[in-house]
C-alpha cells in the first residue's frame, strides 16, 4: 500500500443517523462541503422538525396546495409513483401512523386499534395531488402527512455521489446510516472494491453476516433491527404495513438492494420488504439492474442474482440458499 492509498474517514451525525464519508485524499474542506450538502437536503425534506418544504405541505393538508422546489417536487413524484404501484406496501403517506407509533423515538407504546384504523383513512397516496405546471403538492384530507423516510437517504446519497464526481473524486464511499453509495473501488484493498458489511440482526454493531463487495454501486439495507421497541415480549419495528397500520410481519429480517442509484435501492428495499422472498425474487427476475439479498428469520441468505457484487458469508448461524 503506497502512502496515497490510505483511506481517510470523516463522520457526522445528520438525518438522525451516523454519517460516514471515506476518501483517499485528506480533504477536510471537501468533507465539510459534503456534510453541508446533506444538511441542506435535511432542511428541505425532514418531517422531524416543525419546518421544512415537506412540513409546509403537511401543515396545509386539507386546505391548500403548496408550491415546492423542483427537486422536492420530483422526489415526491417518485415516492408517489412507488406508492401507487399495484400491490405496493411502500406508502409515502404513512406519516400519521409513523408519528403515532413513534418507533425509534420517545414514548414507545402500541396505539389502540381504533386509533390505527382512523389514521389508516389518512394514508391513501391517491389523495396526494401533484400539479407539475406550478410544482404544487396538495394533500386532500386534513391530517394527512407525507413521510419520505423510506426514500430520502437514497436520494441524498446519489446527490453526494454526483457532487463528489463533479469535484473530480474517483474513489469514495458515503454511508448515510445503512444507505451506502460508492464511487470507484477502494484503492487500499486487494480486490479494488468496497467491502460493505451486511449486519447481523439484533447482534453487536460490528457483527456481520457477511461482506458485500462492489465497485461504483449503491448498497442499501432495510432491516427490522434498525429501529424497534419491545413490549410484553413482542418486537415492534419501524417498517409499517400500510394495510394494517402495524409493523410489517413476514419471514424477513432484512433486505439489501445493490443497484446503480441509491434512490432505487431505497425504494426497492421497502418495496421488496413488503413482497417477501418469493414475490420479491419473481419481481426482480425482470429487472436485472436491481439485485437483492434477503435475510430471513430462519437464517437463510438469499440473493436474486449477483452480477454487480460478490458476497462472502462470515457467520455460521446463516447459510446461503
Ligand atoms: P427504510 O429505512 O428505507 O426502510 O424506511 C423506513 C422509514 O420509512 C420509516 O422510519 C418511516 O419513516 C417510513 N416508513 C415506514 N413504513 C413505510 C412504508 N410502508 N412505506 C413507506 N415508508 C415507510
Ligand atoms: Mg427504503
Amino acid at each position: 500500500m503506497s502512502p496515497d492509498d490510505r483511506v481517510y474517514a470523516y463522520s457526522a451525525v445528520l438525518l438522525g443517523s451516523p454519517i460516514l464519508l471515506k476518501l483517499f485524499d485528506h480533504n477536510q474542506t471537501l468533507a465539510a462541503r459534503v456534510f453541508r450538502l446533506i444538511k441542506q437536503q435535511e432542511i428541505l425534506l425532514t418531517v422531524n422538525r416543525p419546518h421544512s418544504e415537506v412540513m409546509s405541505i403537511n401543515h396545509a393538508a386539507g386546505e391548500s396546495p403548496v408550491v415546492v422546489s423542483q427537486p422536492v417536487f420530483e422526489l415526491i413524484a417518485r415516492a408517489r409513483a412507488a406508492s401507487v404501484l399495484p400491490g405496493s406496501l411502500f406508502n409515502f403517506t404513512i406519516g400519521p401512523l409513523v408519528k403515532r407509533w413513534k418507533i425509534g423515538f420517545h414514548g414507545n407504546s402500541v396505539p389502540p386499534l381504533a386509533e390505527i384504523q382512523a389514521l389508516l383513512a389518512l394514508t391513501n397516496p391517491h389523495h396526494v395531488i401533484l400539479n407539475d405546471r406550478d410544482r404544487s403538492v396538495f394533500l386532500q384530507k386534513s391530517g394527512m402527512e407525507i413521510d419520505l423516510g423510506a426514500i430520502a437517504k437514497g436520494y441524498i446519497a446519489d446527490l453526494v455521489r454526483d457532487f463528489l464526481r463533479q469535484e473530480g473524486v474517483e474513489d469514495a464511499l458515503i454511508n448515510l446510516g445503512g444507505n451506502v453509495q460508492t464511487l470507484g473501488g477502494a484503492a487500499d484493498s486487494e480486490s479494488g472494491s468496497w467491502g460493505i458489511g451486511l449486519k447481523k440482526p439484533f447482534a453487536g454493531p460490528d457483527e456481520l453476516i457477511g461482506v458485500i463487495n462492489v465497485r461504483g454501486k449503491s448498497v442499501v439495507t432495510s432491516g427490522v433491527y434498525e429501529r424497534y421497541f419491545e413490549l410484553a415480549g413482542k418486537r415492534y419495528h419501524h417498517i409499517l404495513d400500510p394495510r394494517s397500520g402495524y409493523p410489517l410481519d413476514n419471514e424477513l429480517l432484512s433486505v439489501t438492494v445493490i443497484s446503480a442509484d441509491s434512490i432505487e435501492g431505497d425504494i426497492y428495499t421497502t418495496l421488496l420488504y413488503g413482497m417477501g422472498v418469493e414475490k420479491g425474487l419473481a419481481y426482480l427476475a425482470a429487472r436485472p439492474e436491481i439485485e437483492a439479498i434477503f435475510v430471513t428469520r430462519d437464517g437463510q441468505v438469499i440473493s436474486s442474482s449477483a452480477r454487480q457484487f460478490t458476497f462472502t458469508l462470515l457467520d455460521e448461524d446463516f447459510h446461503q440458499a
